[in-house]
């Protein structure tokens, strides 16, 4: 996998772009005015490994908010604004490490122009955030979606450039797949600024991660993207554990432990499936990677338990617990979860 050399940019303490590695990031979904429920959910998602957070900014009472944000979290806080480009000054006065800006909702060049010389003064880095459900008017109305969403892209990131301002990163977001990874691969060719990939909208967890896996994946493995997000209608935090599961099958990221489990089948002599969830909600506590297996019986079970750090085999009643390979002991299905977690913690 040969990784798409882009210029670096500084959010805050994150580098995002270059040899950095890809940056994980999402989005408050509480009231930015409520200084007090969003600190507590930047902490949620930074005890799951989040690195930059974004908030909506809809409003001046939110843009104020952003300073009391700031001192209760230790993430770079990005400001989302549409529409309004006074909000994106006000934000930039309160302290924002990053902002987002739509193409498509603010591109006058005298707005954007005094929002690009405030963030110069202050060395803040601005995404320019494509969206295909919001895209200005094309000028050749034949260009396909995802051409729109390259051409809005580069549009503003010229507009940047004649002011000479260059801490920019780039996302290009659709619900449709193909669309989305067509957009970035073409912009990927064009221009040497850090990307923010994502799939928007994807849709409720069951759903909404199989699209961003599809998406984000299939560009991470060709090399783009420096940052990403995984959009999920639910509570943030999945977004984070969503990403990181991403990162860490393509080998990109280590964080937390990775669980093998068999599917489970007619030999299983325990409930596999029930078991697996409750050894993979325990081992969201963990931080530190190492590899945890959990089998269903002697067909397979031994072998990748022997394989992981952590493991057990199961048989009826039973399993046996092993350690790097080597057979620790057998222990009961009364203690199975309790058994595996310790040596967990142990290790
Ligand atoms: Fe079935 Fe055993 Fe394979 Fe699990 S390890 S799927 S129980 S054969």
């Amino acid at each position: 996998m040969n990784r798409r050399r882009s210029k670096p940019i500084q959010i805050g303490k994150v580098t995002v772009g270059g040899n950095a590695p890809i940056v994980v990031q999402s989005m408050a979904k509480t009231d930015t005015r409520d200084v007090r429920s969003t600190i507590n959910q930047i902490k949620e998602l930074e005890d799951c490994g989040c690195e930059l957070v974004r908030v909506a900014v809809p409003d001046r009472e939110a843009a104020q908010a952003i300073p009391a944000i700031k001192r209760g979290v230790s993430t770079p806080i990005i400001a989302d604004i549409h529409f309004d480009y006074r909000l994106a000054l006000m934000a930039l006065e309160a302290g924002a490490d990053g902002l987002r800006l739509n193409p498509g909702n603010i591109s006058e060049p005298e707005r954007v122009t005094k929002i690009v010389q405030a963030a110069k003064e202050r060395g803040v880095p601005i995404r320019i955030g494509v969206n295909a459900g919001s895209l200005p008017k094309p000028k050749n109305p034949k260009l396909t979606i995802a051409e729109q969403m390259v051409e809005a892209a580069l549009n503003q990131i010229k507009l940047l450039e004649s002011l000479d301002f260059d801490l920019i990163k780039v996302s290009l977001k659709a619900f449709d797949v193909p669309t989305t990874i067509e957009a970035y691969q073409s912009i990927a060719q064009k221009i040497p600024y850090p990307l923010h990939i994502g799939v928007t909208e994807a849709g409720p967890p069951r759903t909404g991660i199989i699209r961003s896996v599809v998406g984000i994946s299939t560009l991470l493995y060709q090399g783009i993207g420096d940052t990403i997000r995984v959009s999920l209608t639910a509570h943030p935090r999945e977004e984070v554990i969503a990403s990181y599961e991403i990162l860490k099958s393509l080998n990109l990221r280590q964080r937390g432990p990775i669980l093998v489990s068999c599917p489970s089948c007619g030999r299983a002599e325990v409930d596999i499936i029930k078991l697996a969830e409750a050894v993979e909600k325990e081992l969201l506590k963990i931080t530190k990677p190492l590899k945890v297996a959990v089998m269903g019986c002697v067909v397979n079970g031994p072998g990748e338990a022997k394989d992981a750090d952590i493991g057990i085999a199961c048989g009826k009643g039973k399993a046996i617990l092993f350690k790097k390979g080597e057979k620790v002991r057998t222990i009961k299905e009364k203690d199975f979860i309790s058994a595996l977690m310790r040596e967990v913690e142990r290790f």
